[in-house]
């Protein structure tokens, strides 16, 4: 299993024009990108059937978003059955915009990864903790709590599935990194987590990675790190030049 990878997160932006655009730039340069990284991209949802169809076959799509539940009167949701049918790949699970922007709750989170396992669709399951959280040194406690509620019904053949990024909130979007040894110590502690939970195997053969701010200058130092697998990248991902970069950060 090969756990290094790189995943964008386009969040709310660009056209399908420039969706295309970014899309033929990564298929033109796939033969000089190492062969030792998946690489996946998280666009819009109304691009994913289209892109999925379209797309380089070394790039995973995501979709940004899925639904709690299942068929049914719930307007505007899109069910994770739906996005297996478009060629979708992964879905983002508990990212911490829609946590905080969309009151994604941790219960909103076990169903939707629920609903994912069940359909047959890759989780990206997203965890992190607060500044104040930091500043009172609780993050391990919050991620532990995070992880155990959103993976409480989880087998570990589920878990060949679900991928895992640590995104502490005070780094997205903020130009904050973690340091590479801040990054590290968390992923080591979610590795750790995975074996108990789970099994070694499990832990072993699962992607951790990190995301906040993480950008082509700090992607080297963060991605050396031997517990982490690799980033969820926000706004480094809107340039394909930029993205390329960063999958070419493993050493
Ligand atoms: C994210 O949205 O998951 C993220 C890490 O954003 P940024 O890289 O822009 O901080």
């Amino acid at each position: 299993m090969m756990r290094n990878l790189v995943a964008g997160n386009w969040k709310s932006n660009k056209s399908i024009n420039e969706a295309r655009n970014w899309m033929d730039e990564m298929g033109e340069a796939m033969d000089k990108l190492p062969k030792n990284v998946r690489i996946m991209v998280a666009v819009p949802a109304p691009y994913l059937a289209s892109l999925a169809h379209e797309k380089h076959p070394r790039i995973l799509i995501a979709s940004q978003q899925v639904s709690a539940n299942g068929h049914g009167a719930f307007t505007g949701e899109f069910t994770a059955d739906m996005l297996v049918s478009c060629g979708v790949d992964y879905a983002l699970v508990g990212h911490s915009e829609r946590r905080s922007d969309f009151g994604e709750t941790d219960e909103a989170v076990s169903n939707k990864l629920k609903q994912c396992t069940t359909a047959g669709l890759g989780v990206v399951l997203c965890c992190g903790e607060h500044l104040n959280e930091r500043d009172s040194e609780r993050q391990e406690e919050v991620i532990k709590s995070q992880l155990e509620s959103a993976l409480q019904d989880v087998t570990s053949d589920d878990m060949k599935n679900i991928i895992v990024a640590y995104e502490p909130i005070w780094a997205i979007g903020t130009g904050r990194t973690a340091t590479a040894d801040q990054a590290a110590e968390m992923h080591t502690f979610i590795r750790r987590w995975i074996s108990e939970k789970f099994d070694l195997y499990t832990a072993e053969n699962t992607s951790v990675l990190y995301g906040g701010s993480c950008k082509p200058s700090n992607a080297k130092e963060l991605f050396a790190s031997k517990d982490v697998d690799g980033g969820l990248i926000g706004g480094a991902s809107l340039n394909s030049g930029d993205f390329q970069s960063l999958i070419c950060s493993f050493t």
